[in-house]
């Protein structure tokens, strides 16, 4: 297909978890997405930092080719997420999120970005994922990340956003906020009633489920014994699912599926180490690895 543009935050992540905590380390949706998807596809992204953003945090990205220049850089402070998590490690508690320039962030998307076949709204404020969106030309696939910040703060902004939107990727918690639904097969078809005709849930250790032309697929997470910092583990996700479709010819139900196998490969290595300490270690044959694994895990005979 081609390929992709990001939308997302661009973070210094301040994380603490049964294991360890690290402080204003690099993250943020877009990081991690693009990060991930860079190992299938040429990725664009846009998101601003501060001033006191390092360089050295932006060239680990220009290594991975990832298209920096609808990076703004403004005067003032980094965006800045500070959370922790339990020895349930499914569920991130947000302690802060100081929004800093992302406040005044007005997406400007270079030229050469606007045509790309597919976009993916990373987790950000909703008001600016409909902005962007509206600056594409005419994408083939649209898709959306959220999380609970936004479906409390801004609902209508981002439920007008999603009317537009090919594909919603959320984790189950917030695919039963969105939906007021306990149920999560009721949640996500009551999500395809909203617009995204693709509902894909990320349910951390136990997997993913997704609903496509009313059709379900199911998969298990991979299978770790250590697990350290679940940050990430849904941007990188998203990621490896978004640059296997951009490396895909169609987006057929196969596609999706083999997408949703290398978005769940993809998480399994950010949440080993923090950060993106492990994705920067990562080698492409460790990939296949993990996918051949993967495919073992599910493989039965009647
Ligand atoms: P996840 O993949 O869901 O674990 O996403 C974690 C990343 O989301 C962190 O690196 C944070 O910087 C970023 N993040 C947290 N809260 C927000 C928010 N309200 N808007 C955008 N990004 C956020």
């Amino acid at each position: 297909m081609g390929e992709l543009v990001v939308v997302g935050s661009v973070a210094l992540d301040s994380v603490k978890t049964p294991f360890g905590a690290v402080e204003d380390a690099l993250g943020g949706s877009a990081t991690y997405f693009s990060y991930s998807a860079s190992f299938f596809t040429k990725v664009r992204l846009v998101a601003v930092v501060g001033k006191d953003f390092s360089r050295d945090h932006l060239s680990r990205l220009e290594q991975r080719g990832v298209d920096l220049s609808g990076l703004q850089i403004s005067e003032g402070q980094t965006f800045r997420w500070v959370g922790e998590y339990g020895y349930d490690l499914n569920e991130a508690h947000t302690l802060a999120t100081h929004l800093n320039v992302f406040a005044d962030f007005k997406p400007d998307l270079p030229q050469h970005y606007r045509s790309a076949p597919l976009i993916f709204l990373a987790n950000i404020d909703p008001v600016l994922q409909r902005e962007v969106l509206r600056q594409m030309k005419r994408p083939h696939l649209v898709a959306l990340d959220t999380m609970n910040f936004w479906i409390n703060g801004k609902r209508d902004a981002l439920l007008s956003v999603l009317a537009e939107v090919d594909a919603l990727v959320i984790n189950d918690g917030e695919a039963r906020m969105l939906t007021k639904e306990p149920n999560l097969i009721k949640a996500a078809r009551t999500i395809t009633s909203y617009g995204p005709k693709i509902v894909v849930i990320k349910r951390g250790e136990y997997g993913a489920l997704m609903i496509s032309n009313g059709r379900f697929f199911f998969t298990p997470a991979y299978p770790l014994e250590s697990v350290f910092d679940p940050t990430g583990a849904g941007d990188t996700f998203a990621g490896g699912f978004m640059g296997m479709l951009a490396k895909s010819e169609s987006l057929d139900e196969a596609a999706l599926r083999r997408a949703i196998v290398y978005g769940s490969v993809m998480a399994s290595f950010t949440v080993e180490d923090f950060s993106l300490n492990r994705l920067m270690r990562l080698e492409p044959e460790e990939i296949e690895a993990r996918v051949q694994i993967f495919r073992d895990l599910v493989h039965f005979e009647i």
